[in-house]
């Protein structure tokens, strides 16, 4: 007999709203965390998005805003400022740990320090989940846990990811930071492949880290930020003192969406299900609204008494009706970045320069809608002329 309808491995943003989701559907769930306790350790900078942060009633005291976003090549630089607060970044432990309270006050019971060693699996189908001290038997099983993607491995459903971004972060009060404006540093100092950042948190406080893309590069992100402290690089160069109080290291897929995420008895979601934009691998709005999503399919399966891969099929339909194709957009637009050198970085830039806001946003969160291209080579001839336009219109012209 199963223990629970419904169990989710893995209490990030994914696995808490699938947990609240299916318990809100009326399933008793487990939510099983590896560590002690919910965001025990942070693997994220927490950037996200205005509109985001108020589709899931993220409280004011969980976020900082920003309104101005600056962008530094080798030799270049570009600033993009705005009226109005379009950017945010999250305190990740207080949000994470408010995600898995409103699951817990939803009715999932949280089984922190519970790590999910592996699928029960019968006549191929998951049945639930193995732990050191017990067996969690369900009708549904979401995995949440991230890149570890515990359960779907360990059933043989899934191969690790042959891409990933690895990211070394300091948590630092730097004297001369800018309260509302993040950073984003592009070119072979930064990052070899990839980008480095400082992102405000409110008075002196910010995140400061560095980015590099597996397999594209073989250098471990915590030595490039050592150094990038120690030299002080283009804007670098402007902060004083910096004290280090917290250090953050994580490894997010960029493999797009390539997974199937609906099997019998298990469905994957947030970064296990390669839902992060690739752009500048930004997971953690798709991680809950595709959470909610897998627990609410999750939950009708478990009542229904159908949770085949083909019952729960819905799932899967929606979520790539919404963003696969624009996965696979900034994907390809990603795999060009990453080839861009330091010339081809600070031309980029001068075209930047003459974006609003809102286009500037959009090309960030690779939310390149219909009409994206011919909307920007009309507003700004320039721009589509150079290789970040080209880049843009031979992605979204690929095949998909
Ligand atoms: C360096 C870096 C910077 C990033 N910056 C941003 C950013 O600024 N903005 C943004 O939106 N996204 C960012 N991301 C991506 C973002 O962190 C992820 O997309 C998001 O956290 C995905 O949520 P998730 O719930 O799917 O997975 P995770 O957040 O990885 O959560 C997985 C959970 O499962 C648990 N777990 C793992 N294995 C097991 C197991 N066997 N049993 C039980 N529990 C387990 C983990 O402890 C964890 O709590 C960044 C990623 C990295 C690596």
């Amino acid at each position: 007999m199963p223990s629970h309808d419904v169990i989710v491995a893995g209490a990030g943003p994914a696995g808490s709203s699938a947990a609240r989701a299916a318990a809100l559907g009326g399933a008793s769930v487990a939510l099983l965390e590896r560590e002690a306790e919910v965001a025990q350790s942070v693997r994220t900078s927490g950037v996200t998005w205005m509109d985001a942060i108020r589709e899931f009633g993220i409280p004011r005291e969980c976020y900082h805003p920003v309104r101005t976003y600056s962008m530094f090549s080798p030799r270049n630089e570009v600033v993009v400022r705005d009226s109005a607060a379009r950017a945010a970044v999250l305190d990740v432990r207080r949000t994470y740990r408010r995600l898995a309270s409103r699951a817990v006050e939803a009715g999932a019971e949280l089984h922190a320090g519970t790590p999910a060693k592996g699928p029960i699996l019968e006549g191929g189908a998951v049945r639930g989940v193995r732990t050191a001290r017990a067996e969690f038997r369900a009708r549904v099983t979401v995995d949440a846990t991230g890149f570890h993607s515990a359960v779907a491995r360990g059933a043989g459903l899934v191969a690790p990811w042959r891409r990933f971004g690895v990211g070394a972060e300091w948590e630092a009060h730097a004297e001369g930071a800018e309260e509302d404006e993040w950073w984003l540093m592009v070119g072979s100092e930064y990052s070899p492949a990839g980008y480095a950042w400082v992102f405000p948190l409110g008075g002196d406080m910010v995140r400061i880290g560095v980015g590099i893309a597996k397999p594209e590069s073989g250098e471990d992100p915590a030595a490039r930020l050592a150094r990038l402290l120690e030299r002080r690089p283009g804007p670098l160069a402007r902060l004083g003192r910096v004290e280090t109080t917290e250090y953050h290291y994580g490894i997010i897929p960029n493999g797009g969406a390539s997974r199937k995420t609906v099997h019998d008895g298990l469905l994957l979601a947030g970064d296990t299900a390669g839902q992060a934009n690739p752009i500048v691998l930004e997971g953690i709005r798709h991680a809950i609204r595709y959470g909610e999503s897998a627990g609410r399919e999750a939950a009708r399966a478990a009542a229904s008494g159908d949770a085949s891969a083909r019952a729960m099929r819905g799932y899967e339909k929606s979520w790539r009706r919404e963003i696969a194709s624009r996965i696979r957009a900034a994907s390809r637009v990603q795999d060009r970045w990453l080839d861009l050198d330091d010339a081809a970085w600070d031309a980029e830039l001068d075209a930047i320069r003459g974006l609003s806001a809102d286009e500037f946003l959009d090309f960030v969160r690779g939310d390149f809608g219909p009409g994206y291209i011919a909307r920007m080579a009309a507003a700004h001839p320039r721009l589509a002329a150079r290789q970040l336009g080209r880049l843009v219109a031979g992605a979204l012209s690929g095949p998909r």
